[in-house]
């Protein structure tokens, strides 16, 4: 297997000072650092600096027009790139840190790059204490996509950040496998009611229960504010099919497998999960293990409860179908 040197392996409680400091100086420099999250890999650079701003983009290949989500060690430090009020302050304390992207109201400083000319701003304080610490050293917002080719599937371990951008990160903090392995949910707060611009890691019930009402964004709106939707995503190389459980479905005569139930037909390769959410865990990296085969990919369709949201929305974006 090829090595890298740009992977620096980092504790998930304490990592090294030193090398927090040396990542800290990068971005700072302008230089795009990959960071561990609990969700997926993210690809950092000072979001306050245009020109580092645009390298993650180039070093992604991403359209300029899909704006990266800003990360931060507190809720505290949120105020200096966004205007918080006592709404995103209460879903703050309750949901961060953890896997809850807060579109805010930008301030001017936000380089338009990362707010890809929008007037807003995604935010975010992920669960991850190495990660905090990063950010915490960096002392400016950090920009942080996910690691990976714009397009592919994201990359739940350091080293699939190197094979997809391999010189075009500067360093990658490595801290093993993501726990998550789903991106965070992204929620619009700007308005009375908040909108669930992407499922992700906190469940669409969870925020039902805290706020009330979360509306869905529909046709042309959901494109105008949430330009990344636009967007194939995901996409492995050989095709996905998707198989809803109870219906007739044609079984390919090669084909992998990925789900929690057994397949009706006997698959060349399989991944089974043993629960959705261990699904959700481990998707992005079975479509990329089972691509490697060349043959077809025949992913199980789950319930939509919890987890199942966003796994249906990966799953349907890797398949081709929205
Ligand atoms: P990624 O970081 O690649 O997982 O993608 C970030 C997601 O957050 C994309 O779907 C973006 O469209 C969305 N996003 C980030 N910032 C904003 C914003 N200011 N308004 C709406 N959506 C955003
Ligand atoms: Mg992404």
């Amino acid at each position: 297997m090829k090595t890298y040197d740009t992977i620096v392996p980092v504790d998930f409680w304490n990592p090294d000072p030193a090398v927090i400091d040396r990542a800290a100086r990068l971005i700072r420099a302008g230089e795009l650092v990959a960071f561990p999250t609990e969700t997926v890999y993210g690809l950092g650079g000072n979001a306050l600096d245009g020109a580092a701003v645009k390298k993650i983009y180039a070093a992604k290949g991403r359209p300029s027009d899909n704006p990266l989500i800003l990360h931060f060690p507190s809720p505290e430090a949120v105020e200096s790139a966004a205007y918080v009020d006592a709404r995103a302050k209460r879903l703050m304390e309750h949901f961060w840190p953890g896997p809850l992207t807060l579109v805010l109201p930008a301030r001017d400083c936000v380089s338009k790059e990362a707010r890809g000319g929008l007037s807003t701003v995604g935010c975010r304080m992920p669960d991850y204490p190495a990660a905090l610490a990063f950010f915490a050293a960096c002392g400016v917002p950090v920009a942080g996509p996910s690691a990976n080719r714009s397009g592919r599937p994201s990359p739940t371990n350091a080293l699939t950040v190197a094979e997809d951008l391999g010189s075009g990160v500067a360093m990658i903090l490595d801290a093993g496998e993501c726990r998550v392995g789903v991106e965070s949910t992204v929620l619009d707060v700007t308005d009375s009611v908040p909108v669930l611009l992407r499922p992700g890691g906190v469940p669409m019930e969870q925020l039902q229960e805290f706020l009330g009402e979360v509306a869905l964004p529909v046709g042309a709106n959901q494109l105008k504010r949430s330009p990344g939707t636009r967007y194939r995503h995901y996409a492995p190389t050989v095709e996905v099919r998707v198989w809803v459980p109870g219906e007739a479905f044609a079984w390919p005569h090669a084909f992998c497998y990925m789900g929690v139930r057994a397949p009706e037909c006997e698959p060349a390769r399989e991944i089974r999960f043993a629960s959705y959410e261990a699904y959700a865990h481990g998707l992005f990296s079975a479509l990329r293990e089972l691509e490697s085969s060349g043959l077809p990919i025949v992913a199980e369709w789950p319930p939509e409860a919890g987890l199942g949201r966003a796994l249906r929305d990966r799953i349907s974006r890797a398949a081709g179908l929205s």
